[in-house]
């Protein structure tokens, strides 16, 4: 049997491969995943999960550490669950994913607030349960933080996400760490704001942070920022405020398409060096890694509903679309595409898309497939910002999940219906 081209298994996603022409993940069938719960199915490896991060516990052992899962990469309480359980601990962005992650079973204290526009409400509820840092954006928010504190009688741990000015290389949409973004401080303003966090009754500064973009697949950026942030600590504890901890943020790559970042134990391994050459090696560090976590350790499985061949363009419509998987139509994000089973034969090029009514409907472009209506295909690396960012465009159900561990998979979430869509509306009454 001819592989299709371009596809060979040493480019799928560790542990997903070809066994006798059917995809598999670790010890399941896909297809057999397929036919039990229907598609579009998210099917996601534990062991994928574990294994990428036990290269940032590998990278960063014998320090002082803690991982915080950046969730909104993926925030299913079992894939929460899953992290948390082996030692992470979470970035929040909003109150809705502080009760999620009290609903994983979190440990408050690991908990890390990020994000420029949190209310009173969810500083409130934060400080409630007892969150270990709040990383303020700004100095408005953290003059509302001190308030809301001291209102309860308490001091709200804080960090200030500084803009360290660096260029990450990558999707102006997903680059954060330049000047012009709206994210964290400008690095002129730094001191002063640390000074004044300093002197506020509600508020206890225990570290500095910063987060210069996502899908980062070079050293070079973060090293940059570390050069930055540590002459920033520098000439903040020189001013006499100590920083207890230093969080590097997230956003290591992963290969979508033949991208190669660093691995992230070799990654934190240089990362570390210039670290203890600049005397901070004993601080403890703090990292919020999301899609190097998730991202290729997930699949979206759909069925090919329709081949629409034409003159200059020839469709597969799948039953999968930019609601389930919004990466393509948001960033023009690409992802493998591959059968779930193969067949020996010709390929012919299609643009694969989704039913929704929008052009932007697409999940590739240009792919060499041999297929059939009624055939299954994998979108690969799909476990980062495709579930937690899916929408109900078109009255259309969100996904099954699936964890698979071993020769087992576990429905994780169940397939949303119509009625789950409309349970919180009301219809007027009738005269
Ligand atoms: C999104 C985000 C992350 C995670 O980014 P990835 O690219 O998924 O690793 C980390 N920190 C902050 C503040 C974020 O907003």
């Amino acid at each position: 049997m001819a592989p299709t081209p371009g596809i060979s298994s040493s480019t799928l996603p560790p542990f997903f491969a070809y066994q006798d022409g059917q995809l598999m993940v670790e010890g399941v069938s896909l297809s057999t995943l397929a036919q039990q719960h229907g598609t579009p199915l998210f099917v996601y490896s534990r062991a994928a999960m574990l294994s990428a991060l036990a290269a940032y516990q590998r990278g960063l052992a014998g320090r002082d550490h803690q991982i915080c899962y950046a969730m909104k990469a993926n925030s299913t309480l079992a894939i929460l669950q899953t992290l948390v359980q082996a030692g992470c601990g979470l970035d929040i962005v909003s109150g809705g994913e502080l009760e999620r992650a009290l609903a994983a079973g979190i440990d408050p204290a690991k908990v890390i607030f990020s994000g420029v526009g949190k209310t009173r409400r969810e500083m409130r509820r934060a400080l409630e349960v007892g969150i270990g840092c709040f990383n303020v954006e700004s100095r408005a928010e953290l003059d509302v933080l001190d308030e809301v504190a001291q209102g309860m009688g308490l001091r709200a741990p804080v960090s200030v996400r500084v803009n360290p000015n660096v260029d990450a290389k990558t999707h102006p949409y997903i680059s954060t760490g330049l000047k012009d973004n709206k994210f964290g401080i400008a690095h002129e303003d730094v001191v002063a704001t640390y000074r004044h966090a300093a002197a506020c009754g509600g508020l206890r500064v225990v570290g500095i942070d910063c987060h210069i973009g996502s899908q980062i697949t070079e050293a070079d950026p973060y090293l940059d920022a570390m050069d930055r942030i540590l002459d920033l600590v520098e000439t903040i504890e020189a001013a006499g405020v100590p920083i207890a901890h230093i969080d590097f943020g997230g956003g290591l790559g992963i290969d979508y398409r033949g991208d190669t970042p660093p691995a992230a134990d070799t990654l934190w391994q240089r990362l570390l060096q210039k670290l203890d050459a600049r005397g901070f090696g004993d601080r403890k560090i703090l990292i919020e890694p999301g899609r190097s976590l998730v991202g290729n350790a997930g699949v979206c499985l759909t069925e090919v509903i329709y081949l629409k061949p034409g003159e200059h363009k020839n469709f597969l419509i799948v039953d999968a679309a930019m609601n389930d998987l919004p990466r393509p139509a948001m960033y023009q994000a690409f992802h493998q595409i591959v059968p779930l089973s193969q067949r020996p034969g010709e390929t012919t090029t299609w643009d694969v898309v989704g039913p929704v009514c929008e052009s932007g409907d697409w999940l590739g472009r240009d792919r060499a497939l041999n297929v059939q209506a009624g055939d299954w295909l994998a979108v690969l690396s799909a476990g980062a910002y495709c579930m937690s960012m899916a929408s109900n465009y078109n009255t259309r159900g969100r996904a099954a999940e699936l964890l698979v561990d071993g020769d087992a998979a576990t429905l994780i979430r169940a397939r949303e219906t119509a009625e789950d869509q409309f349970r919180l509306e009301t219809l007027l009454p009738t005269l």
